[in-house]
């Protein structure tokens, strides 16, 4: 059983395969074949829009207007230039590419929804311009007379262009497959599910959304020349809007983000409407109706949903324990010892929300090789200086510099690939991604070899895939959380979840590491755990600041303590000097009684009681 589930893809292409080669002859007449001809061009569409939608969480309504591109520009190409049927189609690809880089424009700025109203605007466009652009495209008209298809020189007949279609299905599915399978697709899932834990491993998520864009737009385009050479003919009303909407479904119905997802809703949605011709008037009804059904008891598509359903009754990877055996971190992911000096540097650095001052003018310096506590009542602006020197947020004013450098312009992923890691207060998995998974992503930056290797699966790229996924055991193993290597990260108790955002952080080879309240949410003898492992990483010569209430955890191991207040820094030191200043008690517990109070309390393991100011 979990053989097959291994090898389930490559199964697939083999009786996919099989299939093409006969189905010429189980079709029996051209109409037949054409259909069918026409259900492998909707496959390939929608495994680029799977890219898209399935991979990188963002919806296109607008990938009729893609195809349209793709349709236009070979029908333009082959009938008033007289290109041939492979130039139309690497052009056509090419084109429709580069609208694809055009449309992930906006991405910058919009999402969600408001993205969705940019691609449909994309598709009236298209639309619109095939409409009236009458002297190119012929209008209603159309284009017709497109010549048959020849390759090498040779015309094809029907059943050479099935094959050659049906061939280039197959290798976007394998495309689509190795894409998911790799690094870029681990990064493309990871911006889906937490744009800012994919920035802070060095993952630009522009460049992922880009990506995508451009990969759907080039299927799509191909999907476009190869309809126009099997139907000799286009006109506007082939590319509507309503087409998008079908393109989407059938990627949500077959099952987004899975492999065979799209090809089985392809297949279905080509299918149904033949078969439902049999309801007369009720077509629409049933067809919309079915659409529904399958949507409400299959929530992730029908491949989604069956998946999930097969995975219940599988066992599990056991993880392999032999394979790691108690690395240290500098055996696995080879972090340098730095010298003395300045880590990090925050001169003078104010941010605004509004009117609020969360920083004012706040100087901190981090010395390499360091500990350095980071605390304050809630709301003291603690998490914002952890974001305002790690690329998230832009400062009103001052500047920060990395070992020396001036990095106040810089985003989170230029820093992460600096060596500047953090965690967050609110943690941030990857949640619907496997624990290994998570921690395999931190090691996007470090690869050599790059997407074409990676669709390629070259001896060089599998190479590395390997390698990293042993790192990211052997950092799972250092962190405790082997067990669990294999399990989805949503469904990790919360402390593990804390766990692992240290894994997957420790695999960027960070040389400072910001952690945000780490020890919150966790039991006594976690905090135990948690301070070891904080010791154990600045033996290692990684330089820590540790924002965190639990005061006990912070004045054992800082070796320097920062104390914010009303976004100003009120008082630093070593842990006594900073204890014994009246400021800090103030701050901390309103009066020196309160304070008295708390320690009395000590051993109880509670944290400090929060936003007494
Ligand atoms: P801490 O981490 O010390 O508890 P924060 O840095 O989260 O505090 O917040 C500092 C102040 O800035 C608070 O008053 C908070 O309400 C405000 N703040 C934080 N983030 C934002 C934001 N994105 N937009 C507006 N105000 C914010
Ligand atoms: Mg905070």
């Amino acid at each position: 059983m979990s053989w097959v589930a291994r090898h389930l893809n490559g199964l697939f292409v083999a009786v996919a395969a099989v299939l093409i080669l006969a189905m010429p002859d189980i079709a029996g007449n051209e109409y037949a074949l054409r259909f069918y001809t026409l259900m492998l061009i909707y496959m390939i569409l929608a495994l680029g829009l799977n890219v898209l939608v399935g991979f990188t969480g963002l919806v296109s309504l607008g990938q009729a207007g893609l195809y349209a591109i793709g349709a236009y520009t070979a029908a333009i190409l082959a009938t008033r230039v007289g290109i041939g049927f492979v130039p139309c189609l690497v052009l056509g690809m090419v084109f429709a590419g580069v609208f694809g880089v055009l449309l992930a424009y906006p991405t910058v700025r919009v999402r969600g929804v408001y993205l969705a109203v940019v691609t449909i605007a994309f598709g009236i466009i298209v639309e619109n311009i095939a409409i009236e652009w009458d002297s190119l495209t012929g209008s209603w008209v159309g284009i017709s007379n497109v010549p048959k298809p020849t390759l090498l020189g040779l015309p094809m007949n029907h059943k050479v262009y099935f094959y050659f279609v049906g061939l280039s299905a197959l290798i976007a599915f394998a495309v689509n497959v190795n894409i998911m399978n790799s690094r870029y697709g681990r990064a493309m899932l990871g911006t889906s599910q937490s744009e800012i834990a994919a920035s802070s491993l060095g993952i630009s998520v522009t460049a992922m959304r880009t990506l995508a864009f451009v990969l759907s737009a080039v299927t799509a385009g191909a999907a476009g020349v190869l309809y126009v050479f099997l139907n000799k003919y286009i006109s506007p009303d082939i590319f509507s809007f309503s087409d998008s909407i079908r393109f989407l479904l059938m990627v949500i119905l077959g099952g987004a983000g899975t492999t065979l997802g799209p090809v089985v809703g392809a297949g279905l949605l080509s299918y149904l409407p033949e078969l439902l011709q049999q309801f007369g008037e009720w077509q629409r009804f049933v067809y919309g109706a079915l659409l529904a059904a399958v949507m409400f008891f299959l929530p992730r598509g029908i491949v989604g949903s069956a998946t999930d359903l097969l995975q219940r009754f599988t066992s599990r990877p056991a993880p392999n324990r032999t394979a790691s055996s108690g690395k240290s971190i500098g055996e696995i992911v080879g972090v340098e010892t730095v010298g003395a000096g300045n880590c990090l540097e925050a001169r003078n650095i104010s941010l605004h929300f509004g009117g609020l001052a969360a920083l004012n003018k706040v100087d901190a310096n981090i010395g390499s090789g360091k500990i350095h506590g980071l605390i304050g009542p809630n709301g003291a602006g603690k998490s914002t200086l952890l974001n305002a020197v790690s690329g998230i947020y832009r400062v009103s004013s001052g500047r920060n510099y990395f070992f020396g450098e001036d990095i106040t312009k810089m985003k989170s992923h230029q820093l992460a690939r600096r060596g500047l890691a953090r965690t967050f207060q609110n943690t941030e998995m990857f949640g619907e991604m496997t624990v290994l998974e998570n921690v395999w992503t931190g090691f996007y930056s470090d690869y050599r070899t790059g997407l074409l290797s990676a669709i390629l699966r070259l001896p060089a790229y599998r190479n590395e895939e390997e390698k990293f996924r042993k790192s990211a055991l052997d950092l799972l193993e250092f962190v405790g959380l082997s067990d669990s290597a294999f399990e989805k990260a949503k469904n990790l108790p919360f402390g593990f979840q804390r766990r692992l955002e240290i894994a997957r952080a420790l695999a960027t080879k960070p040389k400072l590491i910001l952690l945000d309240e780490p020890a919150a949410g966790l039991t006594q003898s976690e905090i135990d755990d948690l301070r070891d492992l904080i010791i154990r990483l600045s033996e290692h010569g990684i330089t820590i600041v540790v924002v965190e209430h639990h005061i006990e955890l912070v004045m054992a191991i800082s070796s320097h303590i920062t104390v914010l207040d009303y976004g100003e820094v009120i008082a630093e030191g070593s842990a006594a000097d900073v204890q014994a200043d009246p400021k800090v008690i103030e701050a901390y517990f309103g009066s020196p009684e309160m304070l008295e109070h708390v320690a009395g309390d000590k051993n109880s393991g509670r944290s400090a009681p929060e936003g007494a100011s």
